[in-house]
């Protein structure tokens, strides 16, 4: 839904100023399809115009800064820097991310950021953006909150959780 409604909203907002501007009830009324949409109007508008009165209107390329913008936590803010500009200082938690570190036995952690520091060493800087992209899909299509599908997994011969048994190479 997110992706559906965002097109209409940068096609109204085309700019930090411009969303900075915009009555607060005009922003709810463009993204009333989305959960919570009051709160993310609020964030939204905060989050524009404090890049205008503290950026000069651009996004900053800092996890500090980032993570001072209404709305914006370290999830986000990994998003935005591994995506927006390449950097890749964090790896991206999100819910399918913490779900199957946790079935891979990357993790016994529950806390996104506790799960994220576990990740860190196992990746190369490299590697951390396609790794949350790859594990993001892998979370939609296979390993999904309510149903692993082992069976059709290429993980399934590694992973400690996984309900295929593989059959031992000594017979
Ligand atoms: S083997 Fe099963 S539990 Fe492990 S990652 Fe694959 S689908 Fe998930």
């Amino acid at each position: 839904m997110v992706n559906r409604v965002t097109p209409g909203l940068f096609a109204r907002y085309p700019t930090p100023q411009a969303l900075a501007d915009a009555p607060l009830e005009e922003i709810e009324e463009t993204i009333r399809q989305v959960n919570f949409f009051r709160n993310k109007a609020k964030s939204l508008k905060g989050m524009a115009q404090a890049l205008v009165e503290r950026h000069g209107g651009e996004v900053p390329n800092t996890l500090e800064e980032l993570v001072e913008l209404p709305g914006v936590g370290r999830k986000t803010a990994n998003v935005v820097l591994g995506v927006g500009f390449g950097i890749a200082e964090g790896v991206v938690v999100d819910t399918h991310v913490k779900r199957i570190a946790y079935r891979l036995g990357l993790t016994r952690e529950e806390d996104p950021e506790r799960v994220e520091r576990d990740l860190l060493p196992l990746l190369p800087p490299e590697s951390r953006v396609v790794f949350t992209h790859r594990v993001i899909d892998h979370g939609r299509a296979v390993c999904t909150a309510r149903t692993a599908r082992c069976d059709r997994c290429p993980l399934n011969d590694l992973c400690p959780s996984s309900a295929v048994v593989v059959p031992s190479v000594a017979g």
